[in-house]
Parts: C-alpha cells; sequence; structure tokens
C-alpha cells in the first residue's frame, strides 16, 4: 500500500507521537502509550503517548488564558481564521480521508466524505461568524429598550466517539471557535492518529495568526483524563458523543457541578416502507443506510419496517443486493464494507445474533465473522439481515455493527409504533408516494426522532441542519441551524434611556 499520505500528514509510520497539544504538541506526554491499530489488517500504524492528568491540568490552564484573548477577537475576524482552517483541510482532504480509512475502517470515500464535513463545517461557521444574532424584544416600561445578546462560554470540552474521528470534532471545534470559546478535544483511544493529524492541521493555520491553544488535544484514559475534564468547573460545556451508557454518566457527572453537556449519544434508527413506495429508491437507501460504515454509523439503518403487500419483493431484492456488497480492506478500489473497529465489536455482533435467533428472529443473509485469507488478520463480518418479530428485545437495542432486522406490518399506525418502540430516538425515514403517509409520519403523531425523513434513507444528514436526537439519545443538537446557541450564553439586557424608575409588572415600591 501507498502510505504516503501519512506523511503528507506527519504520522511517522511506527513511529511514537505526542497526543497532547496546546497549540503545538507537548515532546514528552506522561502518559501510556497507546497504539493505534488498523481494524483491516490487525497493524500497528503507530503509537501514541497520551496525556497524564497533570498535563490535562496545564492545557486546561493555559486554555483559560487564550480564551480570554480569543473572546476579544471580533466574531468575523474569528471566522476569517476558521476560513483557513477550512482551507488547510481542503489541501489535505485526501491524506485526511485515507487515514480515517486506515484507522476506523470505512471505506476511502466515507472517509473522505468525513473530511469534507469539516470543510463544509468551516464554511457554515465562517459565515455564522457574521451572525450569532441576538432579538430585541418591546419593553413594557416607557423609555425602556430590551435585547438579548449572545457571549462566549470559555474552554468547551469535546469527547467524540471512534466511528465519526474527525467530522464530529469539526461540528463541534469550528463553530465553537467562532462563537469565541476555545476547544478542548478529548479523542476516542481507538482513532487517535486522526485526532492528532487534524489538531496539527488546526494549529498550523491558528499559529500563523497567533493564537495557538484555541484548539487544543488532550488524548488520555477515560478512568483518570476523561473524568477530569468531567469534573471540571472550568469546562462550562462538556459536548459529548458516544454511547447511551457513556452519555448517562457523563450527563450525570457534568450536572452535579451544574455544567452544561451536549448529548450525542446511540441511535436504532428505522426505515418504514409504505406498499406504494419506489422499491427502487428503498432498496439503493437501506443498502447503504445498513451496510455504510460497516453499519457503525450512530444513524445507521438497523429495523426495516415493511407493509405487507411490499415486504417480499423488498426483502429478496436486498438479499440479492446484500450478496453484490464487497467486504474487504476499505482503501481498495470496489470494497464496499470494511471492517469493524475490533475484535469485541465482531463477538458483540456474534453475540446480539445468537440473542436473536433465540428469540425467534430468522437470518435471511449473512450471520457470519468472515475468516480466512485477508481478512484472518483483520475485524471482517458479513453484512446481516434477520427476519424478526416485534417481540424480540434485541431488536430494540443499539448493535453497533450491520445487522438489520425486518420486520412485517399491515398499516402505517402500526409501523410507527415499532419504530417509537424503543428507547433510542435519533433518526428515521418513510418511503411512501402518498402524501397523507408522509405528513402523518413528520406529525407529531408520527416519528418521536430528532431527524425524520420522505423518501431518503437514516443516515448522511447534511450539515445544514441541527443533528441530534431525542430520548436516550441524548437531545442535543449540532452542526446547522442554531445549533451555535449551545456554545454561547445568553444575556438579556434591559437599558432605561428616561428619568424615571418604573417597575415592571407595575409595581409601586416606596412611592
Ligand atoms: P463510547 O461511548 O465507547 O466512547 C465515546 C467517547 O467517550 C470516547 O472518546 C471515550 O473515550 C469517551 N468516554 C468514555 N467514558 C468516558 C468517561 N468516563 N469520561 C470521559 N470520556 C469518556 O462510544 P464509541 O464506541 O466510541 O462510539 C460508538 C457510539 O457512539 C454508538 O453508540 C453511536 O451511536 C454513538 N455515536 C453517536 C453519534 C451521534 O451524533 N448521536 C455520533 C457518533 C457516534
Amino acid at each position: 500500500m501507498d502510505d504516503s499520505f501519512l506523511s503528507d500528514l506527519g504520522i511517522r509510520k511506527g513511529g511514537l507521537h505526542s497526543g497532547v497539544s496546546h497549540g503545538s504538541f507537548l515532546e514528552q506526554p506522561g502518559g501510556e502509550v497507546v497504539e493505534s491499530v488498523s481494524p483491516a489488517t490487525g497493524e500497528i500504524i503507530a503509537k501514541v503517548r497520551q496525556a497524564s492528568v497533570q498535563e490535562y491540568e496545564e492545557v486546561v490552564k493555559k486554555a483559560r488564558e487564550v480564551f480570554l484573548e480569543w473572546r476579544m477577537v471580533p466574531a468575523p475576524e474569528r471566522g476569517a481564521i476558521v476560513r483557513e482552517i477550512g482551507d488547510a483541510f481542503r489541501a489535505k482532504k485526501e491524506s485526511l480521508g485515507k487515514l480515517v480509512s486506515l484507522e476506523m475502517g470505512k471505506i476511502a470515500a466515507e472517509g473522505m466524505g468525513e473530511v469534507q464535513e469539516v470543510i463544509d463545517m468551516c464554511d457554515f461557521a465562517v459565515g455564522l461568524s457574521r451572525q450569532l444574532y441576538g432579538l430585541s424584544m418591546h419593553s413594557e416600561r416607557p423609555h425602556h429598550r430590551m435585547y438579548e445578546q449572545w457571549h462566549p462560554l470559555g474552554v468547551v470540552g469535546v469527547i467524540t466517539a471512534f466511528n465519526f474521528p474527525v467530522a464530529v470534532w469539526g461540528w463541534n471545534a469550528m463553530i465553537a471557535a467562532v462563537c469565541g470559546d476555545v476547544v478542548l478535544w478529548k479523542p476516542s483511544h481507538s482513532t487517535p492518529l486522526t485526532s492528532i493529524a487534524a489538531q496539527r492541521i488546526a494549529d498550523e493555520v491558528l499559529a500563523r495568526h497567533g493564537f495557538q491553544g484555541v484548539m487544543n488535544l488532550v488524548i488520555g484514559r477515560s478512568r483518570d483524563v476523561g473524568e477530569a475534564l468531567l469534573a471540571d468547573r472550568r469546562v462550562p460545556l462538556v459536548s459529548a458523543t458516544g454511547s447511551c451508557r457513556m452519555g448517562r454518566h457523563v450527563g450525570k457527572v457534568v450536572a452535579e457541578r451544574l455544567g452544561r453537556t451536549l448529548l450525542e449519544l446511540g441511535g436504532n434508527n428505522a426505515v418504514l416502507v409504505m406498499d406504494d413506495a419506489d422499491p427502487d429508491l428503498v432498496v439503493r437507501a437501506v443498502l447503504f443506510g445498513a451496510v455504510g460504515t460497516a453499519g457503525q454509523r450512530c444513524t445507521s439503518t438497523r429495523r426495516l419496517i415493511l407493509q405487507k403487500g411490499i415486504a417480499p419483493e423488498i426483502t429478496r431484492r436486498l438479499v440479492e443486493a446484500y450478496k453484490q456488497v464487497k467486504v474487504g480492506n476499505p482503501l481498495e478500489e470496489g470494497v464496499l464494507m470494511g471492517p469493524l473497529i475490533n475484535e469485541l465489536a465482531v463477538e458483540q455482533m456474534m453475540a446480539a445474533l445468537e440473542e436473536a435467533k433465540k428469540q425467534g428472529g430468522e437470518i435471511l443473509y449473512g450471520g457470519n465473522k468472515l475468516t480466512g485469507g485477508e481478512y484472518d488478520k483483520g475485524f471482517f463480518v458479513e453484512p446481516t439481515i434477520v427476519k424478526a418479530r416485534k417481540d424480540m428485545a434485541i431488536t430494540r437495542e443499539e448493535t453497533f455493527a450491520p445487522v438489520l432486522y425486518v420486520f412485517e406490518v399491515e398499516d402505517l399506525e402500526e409501523a410507527v409504533e415499532i419504530q417509537n418502540s424503543v428507547d433510542q430516538g435519533l433518526s428515521s425515514s418513510i418511503f411512501t408516494t402518498n402524501l397523507l403517509s408522509a405528513e402523518t409520519f413528520l406529525s407529531h403523531k408520527g416519528s418521536d426522532c430528532g431527524i425524520a425523513n420522505v423518501n431518503l434513507g437514516t443516515s448522511g444528514a447534511e450539515i445544514g441542519g441541527a443533528f441530534g436526537g431525542e430520548k436516550d439519545t441524548g437531545g442535543g443538537r449540532e452542526a446547522g441551524s442554531d445549533a451555535w446557541k449551545a456554545y454561547m450564553r445568553r444575556q438579556t439586557c434591559t437599558i432605561n434611556w428616561g428619568k424615571d424608575l418604573p417597575l415592571a409588572q407595575g409595581i409601586h415600591f416606596g412611592d
């Protein structure tokens, strides 16, 4: 494999890298060494020396100091620097996209798509830097003016999951930066090299402008560095992406100190297909949604709810399509599905399938770990379709793997009932050519998810909309729309330009 993309990103193959940057990388962090392993080949790509709690402390202290300066830079000027960060990511898109594939296992097209999300977020944030609007209100008191304005928060902690090793940081970091915050990133230990490469790209641009430390990286163990971040009162907002289990803990610890959280947690996303749907669209969307990123997207399609009349055709065509999916090294041409992230993920998928069978599920396609040849070195599985019943408890869990549970229903009402019966509430979609069905699905008696689509799949959201989900998905919203408000504090201001002091609610006090 041509690995010149690694040197383009400053990654030495087999080398030992620093996992701590406060605008420039620390020489010798004091934490444990973690290995970055390619899930496709089992090969150690490079090693990373993590942060100790003491280094975390130093980085936060310096980040606070940088915040005091950064918040004074006019927002459009901050935006102009973020625009340059976007350009720097454009220049490294291919190399960084390949590193995402190598380290995380998604195919190169998806790896590059992830970097494109960072670029898109930069563009979005540049526009935002001339907005960040507050409202003005009419005061009930004469000669008074009321308005609200938005101020930066401070140091924003960003915890990211392995499956989007750079895009999720981009969603948070670019918005936070134009809002006047500084960022402290704790990435997943499974994808340290991608975070180092992304951090280096941002560091170079920020250093050119004398603003080292607006973005900081602290790769460290969850149990010490992670916990220090959660408990840290100097970090007013913790934006955390990961499993519901992790989110419950993060939510509790940060709430204990009355800090803010922005939680982006697990999903159990469903596609509903009505008899009047266009089958061609359904098959393509479900294939991408369930098999893309080997089912390791938070928005992956995990449940397919088919109306009786169309069910046989869709099921047959999907099985045919699954047969064509080439599983292999994600950097190879023609491969549609790479490996799972590690052996544990393979075991969890196999355990879920055993459970599904016990609960009455029938495997229609796949179901196995792939072995032999190149498969022996990595963590490869077959994309899998399971015929399911609505009473199967396993279908209400998020198994982070390419397992698709297929249900058959009588009508839209039953489909929505199954769709909403899970604890998670991230993404959902319906395929129908009937306006009434589409609108019912989108209405308050329809999908209970943060994302609801018509005639497209559950995954592959654009950055312009606010992204996130309800219920156990955590309620956070990131990226587009007005998600920026989470990164700022709102101040309501009332100004008296008269000569009297009228009180609100008409109260007279001592006069
Ligand atoms: P995970 O929960 O194992 O880890 C996520 C991150 O949390 C990692 O960086 C981890 O180190 C950190 N973490 C764990 N315990 C911590 C602690 N005590 N203190 C501080 N940090 C801690 O998740 P994962 O396996 O990396 O990712 C897969 C999960 O993420 C899935 O459930 C998926 O649905 C979810 N996810 C959600 C979204 C979304 O936007 N809703 C996006 C991507 C992934």
